[in-house]
């Protein structure tokens, strides 16, 4: 019996991570660069987007246009917030036809791509429901992964979900305005995230205050410009590299 249930599981990621790859060859061929914006409910993931992405996202090589896909189970008071930026929103529940699942997955967001602006963005973030244990399972085709990570949640957390952890490219440690507040330890914090996760990227904001924001719109704006696997510039990025209208 126990074996069979693995089994089961190890099936769904498998088919989860073809539908991922999937979805990644489509966005690459839109030349569309994604990513997996993960925390608990909570952490400041819609707010710290709003921060990111509310003055637009530029360089000196010109404008990212970015879109999001708002994963919620049900609702859409996030899409309405991001909505009010112009920035792009298409919402994703899972209440309805998902069994509430509290996690995207790859076939989800499949059902969502024909939605999605794809000709007119030239990155999409993906917000993932609040969770931080299934998200981290599940491809959905995004490039790169980032997570929040809220000073009110504990140093602990890195240790609890180390999937989560270690499957992330940038970890965003948010509302440090409350550390003066707090009985937290960010050297402790720290300390977890590097045993679990040597070396990952880590960057101190606040969504409240604007800190460090700046380098998360940065560090957006580099996956942007990253190439695809090919290694193809995205369509509108190279014909601007050209000095060429999209
Ligand atoms: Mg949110
Ligand atoms: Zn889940």
């Amino acid at each position: 019996m126990h074996r069979t249930k693995v089994r089961v599981a190890e099936d769904v990621l498998d088919a989860n991570a073809t539908i991922a790859r999937a979805n990644r060859a489509d966005f690459d061929q839109a030349g569309v660069r994604v990513v997996n914006l993960m925390s608990a409910p909570g952490a400041g993931k819609t707010a710290l987007l709003e921060r990111a992405l509310a003055g637009g996202l530029s360089d000196e090589l010109g404008e990212v246009r970015a879109g999001v896909l708002e994963g919620d189970v049900q609702g859409s008071l996030d899409a309405q917030r991001l909505a009010m930026l112009h920035v792009p929103v298409t919402q994703l529940n899972t209440a309805p036809g998902f069994g509430g699942e509290c996690h995207l997955d790859a076939n989800m967001v499949r059902s969502a791509l024909s939605a999605l602006p794809l000709g007119e963005i030239d990155l999409l973030v993906i917000e993932n429901v609040g969770n931080l244990v299934c998200p981290a399972e599940f491809r959905v085709g995004e490039d790169a992964r980032a997570m929040v990570c809220s000073v009110t949640e504990g140093e602990d957390k890195p240790l609890k979900y180390p999937l989560m952890f270690r499957t992330c490219d940038l970890v965003l440690i948010n509302k440090i305005d409350l550390l003066p507040h707090l009985d937290f330890s960010l050297d402790a914090l720290l300390g977890n995230l590097e045993r679990i996760h040597p070396g990952v990227q880590h960057m101190l904001v606040s969504a409240r205050t604007g800190e460090g924001v700046r380098a998360f719109a940065d560090w957006l704006l580099a996956r942007a410009r990253e190439r695809t696997s090919a290694g193809d510039l995205a369509p509108r990025q190279a014909a601007r590299a050209a000095g060429t209208p999209a």
